[in-house]
């Protein structure tokens, strides 16, 4: 579905992607980890548009999107659930799913949407009306997760998404990015909490100072003595 070719990426003069290469196959949760500063955030912009690479080429369905702008990549199929979340404050949580629906013109599929995203998360039904900003973290991330959601994307990327949760709130939001597998929505997922991440996806790939060192099934990554040491503390 989506192939990374030989990626590099710069800010000025820092490298901060080099010659990174990966895929992704429709259905898969595949799961990039890495130390802070790996790069790993810097390749989820570059996929989907906001940043453009210095050379290499992102192959999605086929066709090369380096050059694609972010509102075509989403068009085509792509949603990006950043890191951080970026909710946006003084609006209602109606409104911010609104935003995500910025591609749709069928009042009747927006609608539609609401309904799946409502069903999904309950207490953003709940909360519907009230300001975003008001929400807990692990609400707000299911808000950022719901906007991503309206676009009925093929390829999400999940940037973070258990940054900052309750234990009990990482446990949720693990469990709807595998039922949202489950269900025919194909995953990219980056993150620290490398144990978790690993347990849930098909395949992961470990990257340092912006190169890939390791790749292999989460369960040969999950029980590799070097991910071990280094991702899980012992
Ligand atoms: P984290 O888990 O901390 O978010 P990451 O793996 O996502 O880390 P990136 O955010 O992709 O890492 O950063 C990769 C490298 O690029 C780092 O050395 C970082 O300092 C640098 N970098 C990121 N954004 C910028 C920027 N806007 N300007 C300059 N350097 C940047």
């Amino acid at each position: 579905m989506l192939e990374v070719q030989n990626l590099s990426v710069n800010y000025g003069v820092i490298q901060a992607v080099k010659g990174v290469s990966f895929n992704i196959n429709q259905g898969e949760i595949v799961t990039l980890i890495g130390a802070n500063g790996a790069g790993k955030t810097t390749i989820v912009k570059t996929i989907s548009g906001l940043l453009k690479p210095k050379s290499g080429e992102i192959i999605y369905q086929g066709n090369e999107i380096q050059r694609n702008k972010a509102p075509q990549i989403v068009q085509a199929g792509i949603s990006q659930v950043a890191e951080g979340r970026h909710i946006f404050a003084g609006m209602t949580v109606m409104e911010n799913l609104q935003l995500g629906a910025f591609l749709q013109k069928n009042r009747a599929e927006i609608e539609h949407s609401y309904a799946e995203i409502f069903q999904k998360f309950p207490i953003l039904k709940k909360r519907r009306n009230q300001d975003a900003a008001t929400l807990s973290g692990g609400e707000q991330q299911m808000l950022a997760i719901g906007r991503a959601l309206m676009v009925k994307p093929k390829l999400l990327l999940l940037d973070e998404p258990s940054m900052g949760l309750s234990p009990l709130f990482i446990q949720k939001i693990f469990a709807i990015i595998k039922e949202l597998n489950e269900k025919g929505t194909t995953i990219l997922l980056i993150e620290q909490n490398a144990k978790q991440a690993l347990a849930i996806a098909d395949r992961g790939y470990v990257l340092a100072t912006g190169t890939i060192q390791l790749s292999g099934t989460g369960q040969e990554l999950l029980t590799n003595p070097e991910v071990q040491k280094v991702y899980f503390g012992g």
